[in-house]
């Protein structure tokens, strides 16, 4: 069984004993083993901050974005590998692995094309400033500077390619090193990642760190310097916002957790219309790309009534076009869970849903037997949506959606999207101005994206679950109350913002703005 290391400090290193083995969740297969037990992970968090921070604060922005272009060449040279290990250690379909691993080579680019574009400067100055008082000599600006730190990045299981990338993309191109440490379950693609960047010789020494297994006692290491962005449960965020030394040092962290996204689907909308046909191909996709384990991925969809009937309906067909299956079996396009452990837990989420709604598609699964991780779509419908608070709290991470009622006001859809308290993106099907316009303001303050899905990009959407790195990612709330990419906003999180007041002229000269009226 292969074993799978961590790379601290520039070495590879391997912790005591077997650890947690991973799993091909198709097979149920160890394929693979990790331990972090008793690695310094104190020294490596020094070696990053005193080598690896150094290193990239002495980079322009445009240095750093050639070194991210770099290892999303270097990366993207083994797709064809990547994907295999990822269909190996996922379950998830090729296609689906595309998702992840294209999504992060094409974000670390697209980072890399920003770094060009800020050019020869090493940090970021905030606006032009303004005059204080009366004299137009006292002036007042912000500059933007990497923190000192290491940036902590504390990965999901789901996407262990595009989670990698997404992050360190931000963190590099503002200066400042990262450690990486994937969910243990699926962390083969993320090592193998891993080699491939540190064989490409592309890193600075110290700039980024790998830590494969579990987090150990890497938290008591942080300095106020440090800052987390951990993607996970909301269960985990709450330990590690709450960790002793992380409350002490105000390490700054970054949340991405939970989310029952919503879809509302306007009044307005003809079942035999083209925006009819975008919600249905979008809610079908949600349902099955990645086997529902995507964090945008669509939880509750709010109709007018007069529509119900023809969604239950309708939506077997598009889902039809889905098969599932183990991703090695022909025509499989959904493939399993992407680790044994999420069976159980959504076997019985999907229980759970059951005693307060009707299964008006598919059949809740048992997760026994041999293919117990795959997990085939199922329809909710719940009929009293105010009045069942479980439908907007339990997020089932899985191939399943619960559709519910509403009047077509919408004031009342926002106040029923606005139950789940807080979310990553809403999706609004409408080709009634009045009521997008209505419904957006609502949504807006809940949700970190809100898509408009109409008949004029029905050629072009790419469905609320697609991420894209010039376009804010995170959610207030249940969604964990973080903020990542939407371009040079994901710089934000590794620098400190700091208010310089002086004459003017001092500051032209020190920070090369503003220009002297
Ligand atoms: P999880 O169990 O919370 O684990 C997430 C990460 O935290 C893993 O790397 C895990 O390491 C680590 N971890 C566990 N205990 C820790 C501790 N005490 N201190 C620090 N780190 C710790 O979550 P998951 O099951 O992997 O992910 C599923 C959840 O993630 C879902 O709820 C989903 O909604 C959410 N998610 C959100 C987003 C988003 O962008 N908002 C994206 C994807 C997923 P080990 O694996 O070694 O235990």
């Amino acid at each position: 069984m292969q074993e799978l290391k961590s790379y601290l400090s520039d070495r590879w290193q391997a912790g005591a004993g077997d650890g947690a083995a991973l799993h091909d969740p198709a097979s149920g297969e160890a394929i693979a083993h990790t331990s972090t037990e008793g690695l310094d992970l104190g020294a490596a968090l020094t070696h990053a901050r005193e080598s690896g921070g150094p290193a990239l604060r002495s980079m322009t922005f445009a240095e750093r974005g050639a070194l991210l272009l770099g290892i999303s060449k270097a990366v993207h040279g083994f797709r064809d590998e990547l994907l295999d290990v990822s269909v190996r250690n996922t379950g998830t379909t090729r296609k689906d692995a595309k998702f992840d691993v294209d999504g992060a080579t094409a974000t670390l680019a697209a980072y890399a094309k920003l770094g060009e574009e800020l050019g020869d400067r090493r940090y970021l100055v905030d606006g032009d400033g303004a005059a204080i008082g009366r004299s137009p000599r006292f002036w007042g600006t912000h500059v933007k500077v990497p923190v000192r730190g290491v940036a902590v990045h504390i990965n999901a299981f789901n996407f262990p390619a595009w989670g990698w990338a997404e992050k360190m993309a931000c963190a590099f191109l503002a200066g400042v090193p990262v450690l990486t440490k994937p969910a243990t379950g699926t962390s083969l693609p993320s090592f193998r990642i891993a080699q491939i960047c540190v064989d490409s010789g592309l890193l600075p020494n110290g700039a980024w760190s790998f830590l494969c297994g579990g987090v150990g006692d890497l938290l008591n290491h942080l300095s106020s310097q440090d800052v987390i962005a951990f993607t996970g449960s909301a269960a985990t965020a709450a330990r590690i916002r709450a960790h002793e030394n992380v409350v002490r040092r105000s390490v700054r962290v970054n949340i991405e957790a939970d989310s029952l996204n919503a879809v509302v689907v306007g009044p307005d909308v003809d079942p035999d219309g083209e925006t009819w046909d975008l919600f249905l191909r979008e809610l079908a996709r949600e349902i099955c790309q990645k086997s529902g384990q995507k964090c945008t991925a669509t939880r509750r969809v709010f109709l007018p009534e007069s529509l119900m009937d023809a969604v239950v309906e309708q939506i077997g067909d598009r889902l039809a076009d889905y098969p599932a299956g183990r991703p090695s079996e022909d025509g499989v396009r959904m493939g399993t869970l992407s680790t044994p452990s999420q069976v159980p837990d959504v076997v019985e989420g999907m229980r759970r849903l059951s005693e307060v709604c009707d299964v008006v598609h598919g059949n809740l699964p048992h997760g026994e037997g041999p293919d117990a991780a795959v997990i085939k779509p199922v329809i909710f419908l719940c009929r009293d949506p105010e009045g069942t608070p479980l439908v907007h709290e339990l997020e089932v991470f899985g191939p399943c959606v619960t559709l519910m009622p509403y009047s077509g006001d919408p004031t009342e859809a926002a106040r029923l999207v606005a139950m789940g308290d807080g979310g990553l993106v809403a999706t609004v099907y409408s080709d009634d101005l009045q009521f997008t316009g209505d419904i957006l303001l609502e949504l807006a303050p809940w949700h970190g994206r809100v898509l408009l899905g109409s008949r004029r990009i029905v050629e072009h959407s790419m469905g609320p679950g697609m991420v894209l790195p010039d376009y804010v990612h995170g959610g207030p709330g249940r969604a964990g109350g973080g903020r990542e990419l939407g371009g040079i906003r994901g710089l934000d999180l590794y620098l400190q913002t700091c208010a310089v007041q002086g004459a003017r002229p001092v500051i032209q000269r020190v920070l090369g703005t503003p220009s002297t009226p």
